[in-house]
């Protein structure tokens, strides 16, 4: 036998040997799953479906939690509780998370009947934000301003990390919801609005998140969010109903699901709204035919906060809380966060008894929570993993977080290159931003609003700090703050006169979730009378917006000549701001989202041809009708990208081929930079009206000046599809325009 024949040989039977290894010990896990089910009482299957928060049995005592130990032992011994989450009101230290995490896993490890270890959650959205001292990173909507799904895997890899060293081995995070609706209060917790964009940027998430192996210190079970239609409320109002058609569903707002359901995404939260009048948490269709039939999802099905209990006086679908236990147990959710009320499982119980709810059902769920727990290595070692602490704040994270944060940064205007800023000007900064920590951040940071800058590291800087550190003759002035406070803007103006360039912090403070409701989408009214009192004095204008979502300037966008967009990119936030602002980095974030100009004409880039021409009567004139701040993929740089024109491997795609589709980019400008390449189609025709176009694919790439560098994309005939009339995947043949920056051309798709 040949040397390499040996090899194959040697090389197969070790392949063989792991398949079977991985295959018994699947084997022998389900059986000891088994063997725990056939000995737990109705009371303890029932303990392991409830989720309750860690204040239903703790007390905060200066900045620290302290677990009541009665409490504790009602919840985990009267009541068989088999999972906790989150925190009271804020951020813990990593040791009091580490004290309190084994105060609890001690109790029930040795006091408990099946000694089956607890399970603890937490929301780790942009980081471990509720582990004082954790590495902050920008929310997801800066994150897919960045077309680099390297760095929104790393960031992900770093909170498993700090997560997991903070004893923590479950994260609700991330949101798969597609952001299409601006004035959502969650937008920045979504990759944008784009289906595709969201899936690539939640799958690099995941997959930092979850690695390989869950039982690795290095990582965390993540939560796909929230299943499904969450983000597309006709009101704009957290937690308020959506009207969404199945195809639109389909098409617009389940593939990132599906996506994270085939790469093994092991848990995923309900959607705390209604869509179409079917509140998501007893909608079996949704959670049962779709989620579990169709899409195969075989993990643990988690319900939002009291989410159950509301389905009888918020969504009003149940006459009782015993109705809605029926309800949304019978819809399909596994686990539920009750969070403080324990009668889920006393009705849960009875409606097994009343055989309403068969204990096959029950069995079923507490088989997927048990198979989560074994696969997070929790029955082999339940306690804080003392070697993980290692992965805690190590320096490195710091440039992570400083890369994430500057890749994210979305140059919208640059009038006769104002920007970068030369260092040596004198220079005024004001605005409500510009000595915020907490615009910076946003939500879910040490707290759960993040308003409380009291928890946020030393080393954190504002914005006029970072600006300081670079430009030393910087002044400040308040100008306004986020309350909507006038009284400074006088002076504000004064102090400007002193000054050659302006830079003006606007946007929105911190907030989360239903508290950040907003009725009107227009920036607040004392910043745009900051910025017109300002523009008076004839002197260049700057504004940096940090923002959770796309507030409208189009009154005082003619005042500015350089705008820049920092969505909330946090806690290096203020460094990559001021790197770009004085040019020691080269933006080159795209906007996620379209930045609507009118309050009324929330459009996302996707819509339809009709959206955009309007027909008046004879002679007919037909105008554009879209027409948004800026458009969806938009960001300048301060260098320039020449691309050449579009080469095919062959202009007809046919059904099982695929085509190259090549463009060259050059860096004809003076500066080195990134620069994200993005592909769209544009079906001419279809049975369904098309899109006026869909991004299909992107890729970063860097280029010195001079460079350049060829990018080549594959397309086949399923990244043309769209969902017919039948609710299925078709691409129909016919003519495509790809467009590729500047540069179109055209493919046909013959079928055959
Ligand atoms: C939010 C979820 C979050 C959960 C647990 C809810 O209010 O909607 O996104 O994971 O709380 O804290």
């Amino acid at each position: 036998m040949t040397a390499f024949l040996k090899k194959v040989q040697r090389f197969s039977f070790l392949f063989s040997f792991i398949i079977l290894h991985q295959f018994t010990a699947k084997a022998q896990t389900s059986s000891k799953i088994e063997i725990l089910i056939s000995k737990m009482t109705l009371e303890e299957k029932v303990g392991q479906m409830t989720n309750i928060t860690i204040g239903r049995i703790a007390t905060e005592i200066g900045d620290s939690i302290v677990i009541d130990k009665d409490k504790l032992r009602d919840v985990m011994l009267n009541h068989k509780v088999g999972s906790f989450q989150n925190v009271i009101g804020h951020a813990y230290s990593l040791q009091n998370w580490h004290q309190m995490l084994d105060e609890i896993q001690t109790v029930n490890m040795k006091e408990s009947r099946l000694k089956i270890p607890l399970l603890y959650a937490i929301d780790a959205v942009h980081g471990a934000d509720y582990t004082l001292g954790s590495t902050i990173f920008p929310h997801n909507l800066g994150l897919a301003a960045t077309r680099n799904t390297a760095l929104a895997k790393l960031g992900a890899q770093i909170t498993a990390k700090e997560v997991r060293a903070s004893g923590i081995r479950y994260n609700f995070s991330p949101v798969l919801d597609a952001g299409r609706q601006a004035l959502w209060p969650r937008l920045a917790e979504t990759f944008g609005e784009d289906i595709y964009l969201v899936t690539k940027m939640g799958l690099a998430e995941i997959e930092g998140y979850e690695g390989n192996d869950l039982k690795s210190i290095n990582h965390v079970a993540a939560c796909m969010k929230h299943f499904i239609g969450y983000s597309f409320p006709t009101s704009g109002k957290d937690r308020s109903s959506a009207l969404i058609p199945d195809i639109t569903l389909r098409e617009f707002f389940l593939p990132s699901f599906e996506a994270a359901v085939k790469a093994g995404t092991k848990t995923v939260m309900v959607n705390s709204g209604e869509v179409n009048g079917i509140p998501v948490h007893a909608n079996k269709y949704l959670l049962t035919y779709l989620l579990r039939k169709e899409l195969g999802f075989k993990g643990v099905v988690i319900s939002d906060w009291e989410d159950v209990k509301k389905l009888t006086e918020r969504h009003r679908v149940a006459t009782s809380y015993k109705e809605a236990v029926f309800q949304s147990v019978d819809a399909g959710i596994d686990l539920c966060i009750v969070p403080m009320d324990l009668d889920f499982s006393k009705y849960l119980v009875e409606l097994v008894q009343e055989k309403r709810i068969p204990i096959a059902r029950i069995n079923e769920s507490v088989r997927r929570v048990l198979q989560l727990k074994y696969d997070l290595g929790l029955f082999d070692n339940p306690y804080v993993e003392k070697e993980a602490i290692k992965n805690f704040g190590r320096p490195e994270y710091k440039n992570a977080a400083l890369e994430a944060a500057r890749e994210s940064i979305t140059l919208l205007k640059n009038d006769k290159n104002i920007l970068p800023l030369a260092k040596d000007k004198k220079i005024l900064i004001t605005g409500p931003g510009a000595k915020s920590l907490t615009t910076l951040n946003g939500a879910w940071t040490y707290s759960w609003q993040g308003t409380n800058p009291k928890f946020f590291s030393k080393n954190h800087l504002t914005i006029i700090q970072a600006v300081q550190q670079k430009a030393k003759n910087t002044s400040y002035a308040l100008g306004t703050d986020f309350k909507g406070g006038e009284d400074e803007i006088a002076n504000a103006v004064e102090v400007a006169k002193d000054a050659d360039q302006i830079i003006v912090c606007l946007g929105e403070d911190a907030y989360a979730e239903t508290p950040g409701n907003i009725e009107d989408l227009e920036l607040p009214e004392n910043q745009l009378k900051l910025v017109i009192a300002l523009s008076k004095l004839n002197k260049p204008i700057i504004a940096v917006f940090t923002e959770g979502r796309p507030r409208i300037i189009r009154k005082i966008e003619p005042l500015l000549s350089g705008i820049i967009l920092a969505y909330w990119p946090g806690e290096q936030g203020a460094n990559a701001i001021s790197d770009v602002l004085f040019g020691d980095y080269n933006p080159s974030g795209k906007l996620p989202i379209t930045y609507p100009k009118n309050p009324n004409s929330l459009v996302t880039y996707d819509h339809k041809y009709l959206d955009e021409v309007f027909e008046s009567a004879s002679p007919q004139i037909y105008s554009e009708e879209f027409n948004p701040q800026f458009p969806f993929g938009f960001g300048l740089s301060y260098t320039t990208f020449t691309y050449s024109p579009i080469t095919f491997s062959s202009s007809n795609l046919s059904a099982n081929g695929t085509i190259d589709i090549k463009v060259t980019v050059t860096n004809s400008g003076k500066m080195a930079g990134k620069e994200a390449v993005e592909m769209y189609s544009s079906d001419l025709i279809a049975s369904i009206t098309p899109s006026v176009k869909r991004l299909r694919s992107f890729t970063k790439i860097y280029l010195a000046p001079g460079e350049s560098k060829e990018v080549t994309f594959k397309l086949s005939a399923k990244d043309l599809a769209f969902v017919g009339k039948d609710l299925k995947w078709v691409t129909e043949p016919g003519d495509f325009d790809i467009t590729i920056a500047n540069q179109k051309k055209r493919l046909t798709y013959v079928a055959q």
